[in-house]
């Protein structure tokens, strides 16, 4: 092992060393991957050397996702006191069902889920779990709320024409969610938004008025903490007084965004997250993990145990239901997910996790100021938003992002919201600086003048 140790030390040296160089990695067409990298697999073993050199070739040519130059996706960046921890989950490579098999790590866990529940002002009757993304933990959100509202769904399945209600914002994980959960997509009813691109609570109240109606069962609303796009937050408080006159579950999806939770400066995005039903939230997206790290926390745990425990009298053999935590989760063998969050957490304290979430905000508004500072810009994106979406010139926003990726300068996304496509710059990454923004802008102005040719030729074709 130790060998092999040395082996991950000296490649990650080399790569921290490239990246810092080389924020890019150089692009590799998919149609040309496997004539440009050796991928293949044989019969027999190869000698270490040859191996190393293959292993060294894949991690250089992969997408570099902590640099200063990577604003592609809802994470990025790499936070160093959580990467230890997963480190070290590897290595040990426990599985969190049971304290036997987990031990100490069980309670690295619940430690999390019980300060999660208190800075939500949840009492003891409150608990969670992790769950490998925010897909996932959205799903167990949804099999709660079916099983709260028909204790018989998970035994008869589903007997009544069940509705759940998300803006038109959400995530694409509800309906899927919807389908694996018997509800059906088409029973999915997708909320109106106002221009800022938050749920519109009178129009969910008229909705939910017609299907009651039309014979339907409501089951549950919910709302998106942080939107795919724009980054913007429902109003929990009225979708909770909606959700009370029908006996509804109202789960917030913050996988995006509700991290704000850490935020003295920034929950106020999230007020009223104390009276929901079930709360997730992404650690790997705004507090810096590694991928994945999700967390669903319910107000009453009863609700996760009557969705997800079976027994299993191979597999719980010792303890209490409490310290085994299989009883509440999705999964059977299930990864550490908790440490590299502990690890961090437990070095930077919750005043350091805050400051990670308003450093992020601080950077969007340093770019906000740029763009509206700067006539050659338009923005689309609103205040207390770490998405600041734009666009440049004119410049059709895919044609811009494409070309900056294939000519290896930046790795930026586009998204649109009602008929305007633009650019969608994410400052999730807290180890960039001001200046890394800036630089962003500069990057991107340079390529533009320097390609007029290629970006003017995609336009035309
Ligand atoms: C990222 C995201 C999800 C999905 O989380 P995964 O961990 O990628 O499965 C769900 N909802 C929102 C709002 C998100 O931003």
């Amino acid at each position: 092992m130790q060998d092999t140790l040395n082996t991950f030390q000296k490649i990650a040296s080399e790569l921290l060393e490239d990246e810092s160089q080389n924020p890019v990695a150089d692009f590799i067409p998919s149609d040309e991957l496997y004539q440009q990298l050796d991928l293949s697999l044989q019969k027999e073993a190869i000698p270490q050397e040859t191996f190393e050199k293959a292993l060294k070739e894949l991690v250089f040519k992969t997408p570099r996702t902590a640099t200063r130059a990577f604003f592609n996706q809802l994470f990025g960046g790499r936070n160093e006191k959580a990467v230890l921890g997963e480190l070290l989950a590897v290595l040990l490579n426990n599985s969190m069902y049971t304290y036997k098999a987990a031990g100490p790590q069980i309670g690295v866990e619940k430690v999390i889920l019980r300060n999660v529940c208190d800075l939500l002002g949840w009492n003891e009757n409150a608990d969670g779990t992790f769950a490998p993304g925010g897909s996932m933990t959205n799903y167990m959100a949804m099999v709660m709320a079916r099983d709260a509202v028909d204790s018989a769904a998970p035994y008869q399945g589903v007997q009544q024409k069940m509705t759940v209600y998300t803006s038109t914002e959400s995530h694409y994980s509800i309906p899927k969610n919807a389908a694996f959960c018997g509800i059906g997509r088409d029973q999915v009813r997708y909320v109106p938004t106002n221009d800022f691109g938050q749920m519109n609570a009178e129009a969910l109240k008229a909705m939910i008025t017609e299907d009651v109606a039309k014979g339907f069962t409501p089951i549950m609303v919910n709302a998106t903490a942080g939107t795919t796009v724009l980054g913007a937050f429902d109003p929990i408080e009225p979708l909770r007084a909606i959700c009370d006159a029908h006996q509804m579950w109202l789960h917030v999806d913050g996988a995006y965004c509700g991290s704000v939770l850490f935020s003295e400066a920034y929950k106020h995005l999230i007020k009223g997250a104390s009276t929901v039903d079930s709360f997730s939230f992404n650690a790997h997206k705004m507090i810096g993990t590694p991928l994945s790290c999700s967390i669903i926390v319910a107000k009453d745990k009863k609700h996760l145990y009557n969705s997800f425990s079976n027994d299993a009298s191979y597999l719980y053999q010792t303890d209490h239901d409490e310290f085994n935590l299989g009883k509440t989760s999705l999964q059977c063998g299930r990864r550490n997910d908790a440490l590299k969050f502990w690890t961090l957490w437990k070095r930077v304290g919750t005043n350091g996790l805050q400051e990670i979430v308003d450093h992020q905000f601080a950077l969007a508004d340093v770019a906000r100021e740029y763009i509206r500072s700067n006539d050659d810009y338009t923005l689309y994106s609103y205040d207390e938003s770490i998405s600041v979406c734009f666009n440049y010139k004119d410049i059709p926003a895919r044609d811009l992002c494409t070309a900056l990726y294939e000519q290896e300068e930046l790795l930026v996304g586009y998204g649109s919201f009602r008929k305007e496509e633009f650019i969608r710059l994410v400052t999730i990454n807290a180890q960039n600086n001001q200046e890394d923004i800036l630089q962003f802008f500069k990057v991107l102005e340079n390529f533009v003048e320097t390609h007029e040719h290629l970006l003017v030729q995609r336009v035309n074709q």
